[in-house]
């Protein structure tokens, strides 16, 4: 399927993210600033941490701790279980939604309602295409896409990172650069 076929609710591609980051230490308070945004929706798994990892990696926390400074709203939306993900966030300080079945856009809804902002205001963060681009696409909000932390081992999420190759290859092909 062309990817420029199936648009989300922005007009853009599902597939497309808005912006693409080395990691999340990447995604400033002046570039969240500068687009309007002033809350985000995160993903966990090789996004803070290593997949289904409670450790919560040093420059991850400073990151954390610069975007609470600078006011910006913070909630976890994640595909995986309560029991994963919850520890997780108690420990961040952040509310969550579990089980959130991305790209499905309800558990991104009630990420966003736990925050208490519009539509408008927010943006996700995640590392994969097909579940949190796709997802933040059809529910029409921006896409901040960063490289997955670590290597992956499952061979369902191995075999995904295949597919996406030539989906982000188009992404820079248009243009699209790499804060
Ligand atoms: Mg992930």
């Amino acid at each position: 399927m062309d990817p420029d076929e199936e648009r989300g609710a922005l007009g853009v591609p599902v597939f497309m993210p808005t912006q693409m980051f080395r990691s999340v230490a990447s995604i400033t308070p002046e570039y969240l600033k500068e687009h309007g945004i002033r809350a985000l929706i995160l993903d966990v798994d090789n996004t803070l941490t290593g997949h289904g990892s409670q450790e919560l990696p040093e420059h991850v926390e400073k990151w954390l701790n610069e975007m609470k400074q600078a006011g910006i709203l913070l909630a976890i939306a994640s595909n995986n279980f309560e029991k994963r993900v919850a520890p997780f966030a108690k420990a961040i300080g952040v509310e969550h939604v579990s089980f959130c079945c991305k790209p499905a856009p309800w558990g991104l809804a009630r990420a966003r309602k736990k925050m208490g902002v519009s539509k408008k205001e927010v943006a996700l963060v995640g590392d994969q295409v097909f579940t949190d681009a796709v997802g933040a696409n059809f529910y029409g909000i921006p896409v901040l896409l960063c490289k997955p932390m670590y290597r992956d081992i499952k061979p369902s999420i191995r075999l995904k990172r295949v597919l996406e190759r030539p989906l982000l290859a188009r992404y820079r092909k248009k243009g699209g650069n790499i804060l």
